[in-house]
């Protein structure tokens, strides 16, 4: 539902829509695809063509794109944008008329009225006409709004994409790209149009969510011979096999490449999937769901409870036509047909209020999950710590080994650190430099990429020193990655002497080490003690959080761009470098809360043993005894499942770990039946975010492929993010709760106040247009109000609720049943007192009936505002929504009661002030009586904390 399109096929399409365990919805969508896939667009044109008749087509360029921006303006006008939006060509008018028709118990209602024109009751027919459209006109605007949230929604995650035009690379957002265009994508990105691939370098994609093919697909730019399939119907190439076109939606796994924009939008292949699909209903969420069942059950009983009523009306001798008109009535009031209806409003505008605060939730359902979770996995590095680093301390063996000190950039000024350009300092700081990825941005006259190169690339002119890239030749890379914790690039100068300079993790670097760089720049033999000397500074230089790299060097004879991990043997060690990235000033915080509301937090790093408990102490993580609190990757490697699901209980800190190893850790907790959320935001962290329960991912860092497998996505990056999105979350259900609360007592109280007066023989209290007002006022704005309290922070003292806990508990049955008895002895005792002041139900009766109904209800819904908390705690005007409802309801009651056209539609008559006094007082009974009970929960707490929460 909140997911971007291409989620909506991420279905096993592997299977055959002729496949009995498919369910009627996942035929339909399995066909529809196949459908889909045969249908002739540009992608199946531009496939068989060369790079070179592509470009000539699209009047394009393959190095600098679109020549002008007003040839793109100019197409853009052609084309339009590159979205997939469907079209609803339904008027609202049309919409609005088919709810006469669609509900059949909007039919009755009709039918009666018109019986009654027959009958010569014109007053009762123009009444209820009324009252029709008042209902319909209520459902259709709920409706709306809930279809207008569901689309805004949609648009939380607008995507992006690097586009170049005029030979300028620039981010934009992929809605801007016109056939022609040139993209850049790399790996973890999604395509953000069909593309026709010009060059590519070991590029393979996941095309499964347009395929449903799990295999990533090689791709190259090479044309594909029409001839070869011959065979398929039309000579179509089939989809699969269009391997030098990157589709919309896919995801790039490995490598990198340029493509020409071919299709946008509906032109491409996922857009036709997409217009296909777009009659068939969206899967439902559980929650839903649930409401689904729980409002056809509840419908099942009105319809035996009123068709008992009506029966013994009947029976009685009573007016046919009034039975009928009073049971119809009751049964739209009863039957909560607006309740899943409020479920979907109230969940989307929480999700909406939720990308406000930054956590954007890409699946409805999991706003139910977040209240469950209790256990959060997160990356320290940028999710943890501000992942703004700076070079803090600096250690080479030659100048300072035997003084055991190291070079402190905090406490020196610049000018004294030139002092300190020994040669094997001067060879740590050239070795950061030369093996460093970030680019100078002219734009943000700063250094951009990756955190830890560009703090290497800042503490150069420390030392009086400038980048010096442009004088040297970079003949090939080998990229940092998170398992090979190193990073090393192949170098040449002006002479034409070719040097390896590696970086990266002290303990891998060390492995490979043999000798080391002295203070005058000799290379000598790296002894056993020198080495443990080297761990140890680096040790100590973690225990302090710092994130310790190595810096190696080695001369290479080889002189072609032709580099592999051998390579990496053989190292010149010249030094330590050690960052500070100090944590995020709010985790402290969060990470407090979660622990009181009984949530663990685990800390996955890559980094040092060291660092990491230093770090996750500094945020309040618990390492009671690093050798149960803490698990290194190495470790981990030895472990079976099992064994970790049964030590991971005590383990606050996996170190050195790899995106691979979260599997495991999810998999673990999940066998313990833990509900997991797990951040990550590479390429690698996806099947990890795939199998927690709540997938986390990183707006700023995170990768598409990330993003794509992630549940929810922290537009910050920040953990803190995550206790917002759980607090809003459990906010969200126990506002479904308590809206059901307080729709399920009116409609019990309804019920049976007319069952009641049935059954004892006594005239109906309350007639069929009052009934159906009381439907408004339950199905309408006041429930719908309920949906929007304000989150109370206290929710998270609240341990999770299991996965099993269903949201009707026994408490809130007890609390609804116990106010609709209330409501109903309220009811009766102002309809019996009032009839028997002159022995018949005249007017004024039924008005006061009528009227006091109203007034319960409206502080039914008072008290319906928290669960535990009294209205005194959370306050009069929290909820401006609820304030309005209530007041337009009661303004609503008091124009049935004092104005002449509507006494004569609701049968009423003028009350006294005195009237509306003595309703007041006896209809606030239900308010003051769970007042009481929210007070005596309160104290309770105090005594038996675990067995009465106040949240
Ligand atoms: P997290 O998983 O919390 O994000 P991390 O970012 O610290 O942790 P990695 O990125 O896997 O984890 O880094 C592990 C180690 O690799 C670091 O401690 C550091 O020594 C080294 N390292 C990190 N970035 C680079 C880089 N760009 N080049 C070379 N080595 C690096």
């Amino acid at each position: 539902m909140s997911e971007n399109p291409f989620s909506y096929v991420e279905k096993d399409l592997n299977r055959e829509a002729s496949d009995s365990s498919l369910n009627s919805q996942e035929k339909e969508i399995l066909e529809a695809t196949n459908a889909a896939m045969t249908k002739p667009n540009p992608s199946l044109e531009y496939c068989t063509m060369s790079v070179e008749e592509t470009l000539y087509k699209l009047g394009t360029d393959g190095k600098i794109g679109l020549a002008s921006a007003e040839d793109a303006q100019k197409r853009r006008q052609y084309y339009g944008a590159n979205e997939i939006t469907v079209e609803d060509d339904e008027s609202l008018v049309k919409k609005f008329l088919s709810n006469f028709v669609e509900d059949r118990l909007i039919l009755l209602l009709m039918g009666s009225a018109l019986l009654s024109v027959f009958l010569g009751n014109i007053d009762d027919a123009v009444s209820i006409t009324m009252a029709i459209v008042i209902v319909v006109t209520v459902g259709f605007v709920q409706e709306y709004r809930s279809e207008k949230s569901l689309e805004a929604l949609n648009k939380l995650v607008p995507q992006e994409c690097h586009l170049i035009r005029g030979g300028q690379e620039s981010h934009v957002l992929a809605t801007n790209l016109v056939p022609g265009d040139l993209v850049h994508f790399k790996i973890g990105d999604r395509i953000p149009a069909d593309l026709r691939i010009i060059e590519c370098v070991d590029l393979t994609i996941d095309e499964s969510n347009l395929t449903g093919e799990t295999e990533p697909v090689h791709k190259s730019p090479k044309a594909i011979s029409r001839e070869s399939f011959n065979d398929q119907p039309n000579s179509i190439v089939p989809v699969a096999e269009r391997t030098n076109i990157a589709y919309m939606g896919t995801l790039v796994k490995e490598g990198n490449g340029r493509g020409i924009v071919v299709g946008t939008g509906r032109e491409t292949s996922f857009g036709t999937v997409f217009e296909m699909m777009s009659n068939i209903e969206k899967p439902k969420t559980p929650l839903q769901l649930t409401m689904d069942k729980l409002g056809k059950d509840l419908s099942l009983s009105s319809f035996v409870v009123i068709g008992l009523i009506c029966l013994l009306g009947i029976i009685q001798g009573r007016s046919w036509l009034e039975m009928f008109q009073i049971s119809v009535s009751l049964a739209v009031a009863a039957i909560p047909e607006g309740l899943p209806i409020i479920v979907t409003v109230t969940l989307a505008l929480g999700v909406l209020r939720m990308a406000k605060r930054k956590a954007i939730v890409r699946r409805l359902p999991s706003v139910e999950t977040l209240g469950s979770v209790n256990f959060i996995c997160s990356d320290k590095t940028g999710t943890l710590t501000s992942n703004h680093m700076t070079v803090s301390k600096i250690w080479c063996l030659g100048s300072m080994a035997n003084k055991l000190n190291v070079l402190s950039l905090d406490k020196n000024n610049n000018a004294n650190l030139k002092n300190y350009l020994t040669e094997d300092v001067r060879n740590t700081l050239l070795c950061s430099n030369l093996c460093n990825n970030a680019s100078y941005s002219q734009e943000h006259v700063k250094f951009l990429g990756n955190p830890t190169d560009v703090a290497l690339l800042e503490q150069l002119p420390k030392f009086g020193l400038s980048d010096v890239r442009n004088q040297y030749t970079k003949l090939k890379e080998l990229s940092f990655n998170s398992k090979r914790k190193m990073m090393a690039t192949k170098i040449q100068d002006n002479e034409k002497k070719v040097t390896l300079f590696v970086k990266g993790a002290f303990e891998k670097l060390l492995e490979k080490s043999v000798s080391y760089v002295t203070d005058k720049g000799k290379v000598e033999k790296l002894t056993k003690q020198q080495k443990d000397t080297i761990i140890e500074t680096a040790n100590t230089l973690a225990s302090d959080g710092l994130r310790v790299l190595a810096f190696a060097k080695k001369p290479m004879i080889d002189t072609s761009s032709k580099l592999v991990e051998d390579d990496i043997s053989e190292l010149t060690f010249t030094g330590l470098i050690g960052m500070n990235d100090p944590p995020r000033p709010s985790v402290k915080f969060a990470i407090e809360q979660f622990l009181q509301g009984g949530i663990h937090v685990i800390m996955i790093t890559g980094d040092s043993e060291n660092t990491a408990v230093n770090i996750a102490r500094q945020i309040g993580i618990p390492v009671i005894d690093p050798k149960l609190s803490v698990l290194t990757g190495d470790k981990l490697n030895e472990m079976s499942d099992d064994q970790l699901a049964n030590v991971i209980g005590h383990v606050t800190v996996f170190a050195r770990a790899t995106p691979e190893h979260k599997l495991n850790i999810v998999r673990a907790l999940r066998k313990r039946g833990d509900v997991v959320a797990m951040t990550g935001d590479g390429v690698n962290d996806a099947p990890a975010l795939k199998l927690a329960d709540i997938g986390v991912s990183m707006g700023r860092m995170g990768t598409d492929v990330a993003k794509e497998a992630s549940d929810m996505i922290l537009t910050d990056d920040d953990f803190s993010t995550i206790l917002t999105a759980i607090e809003e979350g459990k906010g969200i259900f126990n506002n479904i709760q308590n809206f059901l609360s307080f729709q399920l007592s009116t409609s019990i109280a309804a019920l049976s106040l007319v069952a009641l007066s049935t059954a004892f023989m006594l005239p109906n209290p309350l007639n069929a247009m009052q009934i159906l007002w009381i439907n408004i006022l339950m199905d309408g704005p006041p429930a719908q109000s309920l949906g929007v309290e304000p989150v109370d922070h206290e929710v998270m003292k609240k341990p999770p609720r299991k996965r099993s806990d269903k949201i009707l508990t026994p408490e809130l049955l007890k609390r609804l049943l116990g106010t609709a008895t209330c409501i109903i002895l309220g009811t009766v005792y102002v309809f019996v007192k009032e009839m028997a002041e002159d022995g018949q139900v005249t007017a004024r009766d039924t008005t006061m009936t009528f009227t006091c109904f109203v007034f319960f209800d409206m502080f039914n819904a008072l008290a319906c505002r928290h669960t535990t908390k009294s209205i005194f705690e959370i306050g009069f005007f929290t909820n401006k929504m609820f304030n309005l409802a209530v007041g337009l309801s009661l303004l609503g009651q008091m124009c049935a009661i004092y104005i002449p056209f509507f006494q004569s539609i609701f049968k009423t008559e003028s009350l006294s002030v005195g009237d509306l006094l003595f309703l007041t007082l006896i209809s606030s009974s239900v308010f003051i009586i769970d007042e009481l009970r929210k007070y005596w929960i309160k104290r309770n707490s105090y005594k038996d904390p675990l067995r009465y929460s106040i949240v």
